[in-house]
């Protein structure tokens, strides 16, 4: 039994690994350490309190697939119900014909299915951070007013994530089994345009697990994810018969060949069927956590540095 998490998965990673021993499913797991995320006002990329898009509304993405059967769900670009990932989950419990579900019709079918539902999503403390970079970004200090009819294109190429490309939560289970499972909750990138969807909630970019070879999971700049197909590549680069370590590396260099002028970072964790596990990324200072059923608390992992260099100028961080 094992689990690794991104770094603001720490405080979920023990009930997670409690759940397993207890005799949960890694898909159990998955989600039991996500949601201690997404409720966590303190995150503020993940799940409630995260930052908003530009209108300054919270729109959240997540997904998880099952290894086993190769079983997904997701939701994209949901508002008002703060766990995206149990939401994200039940598209596939219920056995939907679906495997993603956007916007007005994730809402609708987290109501039908009792959904836990929060009134306000945002703290005081995130509308300010929210309304002051806004503020900046006109040069003049000013909050614009931003109507129906307000061209947004401007702001978004303007406005610069105050935690760059340091957010969203990414778990991969192994359970007794042997079974896998990955899961990803998001809200995205801050200040992005309304019904922009990332990485996360999109199988074979954000999120791939398959019982088989290993599974992949990503945060960072969720476009180039989805351009690269990056944590299915990995997975297959598994499946083609190269050790996990390199899979990674060959998943995280496919980045470089972008082109376009938006290049930003990348950092993925993955483990194989084996359990060995692994974290890249472009950005030298990123941690992993990693626990298994035999330590008492997860270990703070440094991850592998792939240098990605960086193409769009507000956001070239590292
Ligand atoms: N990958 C996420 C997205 O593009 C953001 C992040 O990881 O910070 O939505």
């Amino acid at each position: 039994m094992l689990i690794i998490a991104s770094h603001n998965g720490a405080i979920g990673i023990a009930d997670a690994m409690r759940a397993l021993k207890q005799g949960g499913s890694a898909m159990d797991a998955v989600e039991l350490g996500i949601r201690a995320a997404e409720s966590n006002p303190e995150d503020h990329t993940v799940g409630y309190n995260g930052y908003p898009n530009i209108l300054g509304e919270l729109e959240l993405d997540a997904s998880i697939m099952d290894g086993k059967t190769l079983n997904s769900g997701a939701v994209a670009l949901m508002r008002g119900f703060p766990y995206a990932i149990s939401v994200a989950r039940q598209v596939l419990k219920r056995k939907l014909p679906h495997v993603l579900l956007a916007g007005p019709g994730a809402e609708r079918f987290a109501r039908e299915i009792g959904a836990e539902q929060w009134g306000d999503m945002l703290t005081d403390e995130i509308r300010e951070v929210w309304r002051r970079r806004l503020a900046a970004s006109t040069g003049s200090g000013e909050t614009p007013d931003l109507t129906a009819d307000t061209p947004l294109l401007d702001w978004v190429k303007l406005a610069t994530d105050p935690e760059r490309v340091a957010g969203t939560i990414n778990f991969i289970a192994i359970d007794r089994a042997g079974d896998i499972a990955a899961g990803v909750s998001t809200s995205g990138w801050a200040w992005k345009y309304p019904g922009r969807i990332g990485d996360s909630p999109i199988i074979g970019a954000g999120n791939y697990a398959d019982n088989r070879y290993g599974a992949c999971a990503c945060t960072g700049m969720g476009e180039m994810a989805i351009r690269a197909s990056t944590a299915r590549s990995l997975v297959l680069y598994l499946q083609m018969g190269l050790p996990l370590r390199e899979a990674g590396r060959r998943a995280m260099s496919d980045l470089r060949d972008l082109g376009g002028d938006y290049i930003g970072g990348m950092n993925l964790i993955a483990l194989d069927r084996n359990g060995e596990h692994v974290g890249l990324s472009s950005d030298p200072e990123r941690t992993y956590i990693v626990q298994s059923a035999d330590m008492a608390e997860h270990e703070v992992v440094q991850r592998e540095v792939v240098e990605i260099p960086a193409r769009w100028a507000s956001v070239a961080r590292k």
